[in-house]
């Protein structure tokens, strides 16, 4: 006789990057046991695939077309932690290292409310002018996107930075003439990008670091030598591992 179907419970969030309503559900016993060894394995890859495979099932992105690989990384991350929140509470302990590393090498649990995880940064005008005539617009790199180029986020190259600022570019416009992707190639973009001046590649790298991430500020005395610290944590492995 076949077992009854257990009912779960449908959310809603809105993403704050994409603006995208988004359905998801908790997730399951088996699915946190996936979860679990993902995070004791501690490959980075590992629990990125593991993550974004849990919220692909959790969410109902997939049924109205979008799929979850499309999402930017802050908008995965605040997903997964609203379906983490309905799953097993909005309440997990991380281990913090000292600011006086390596002087005092103490490590100390930290509560964090995962409710009061903030997201911090705007997208502001995609444009970014370059010289006064010639300027670029921009678009945020989705999941899918990162992966294909970075092996691993924690070791992330000047040269995978590169590779994915250039992506993000959309359009290449001066005061007469709109260029989009499809009007030049990797080969004339890369030449363009290794032209820019070290302000001009700051300038875009600025359109980068103000996108929305989840930031959360944390203080706690040193469980080994009570030394007050204060940090700042960004991006959900911080939260999880
Ligand atoms: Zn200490």
């Amino acid at each position: 006789m076949a077992l009854p179907k257990l009912n779960t419970v449908e959310y809603f969030c809105k993403l704050p990057v994409s603006g995208i309503e988004a359905k998801y559900r908790p997730f399951t016993v088996g699915e946190q046991k996936v979860l679990l060894q993902a995070l004791e394995d501690g490959e980075n890859k590992t629990i990125a695939h593991t993550v974004i495979n849990l919220v692909e099932s959790c969410s109902g992105l997939s049924e109205s077309g979008d799929s979850v690989r499309h999402l930017s990384n802050t908008d995965l991350e605040y997903l997964f932690m609203q379906i983490r929140i309905k799953s097993v509470g909005e309440e997990t302990t991380i281990q913090l290292g000292c600011k006086d590393q390596p002087e005092c090498d103490g490590i100390t649990p930290v509560k964090v409310d995962l409710n009061s995880i903030q997201v911090e940064g705007e997208i502001k005008d995609n444009k970014v002018m370059l010289t006064d005539t010639i300027g670029i617009t921009l678009k945020v790199p989705n999941f899918n996107e990162v992966q294909g180029i970075v092996e691993d986020v924690a070791t992330i190259s000047t040269n995978d930075l590169f590779t994915i600022l250039a992506m993000s570019i959309d359009s290449v416009f001066t005061e007469d003439e709109v260029q989009n992707r499809s009007d030049f190639t990797e080969k004339e973009l890369d030449d363009f990008m290794n032209e820019l001046s070290t302000e001009q590649f700051n300038n875009v790298m600025e359109w980068f670091n103000e996108l929305p991430k989840l930031v959360k500020n944390v203080e706690f005395e040193c469980s080994k030598c009570s030394t007050h610290n204060e940090v700042k944590l960004e991006g959900i492995q911080n939260f999880f591992v």
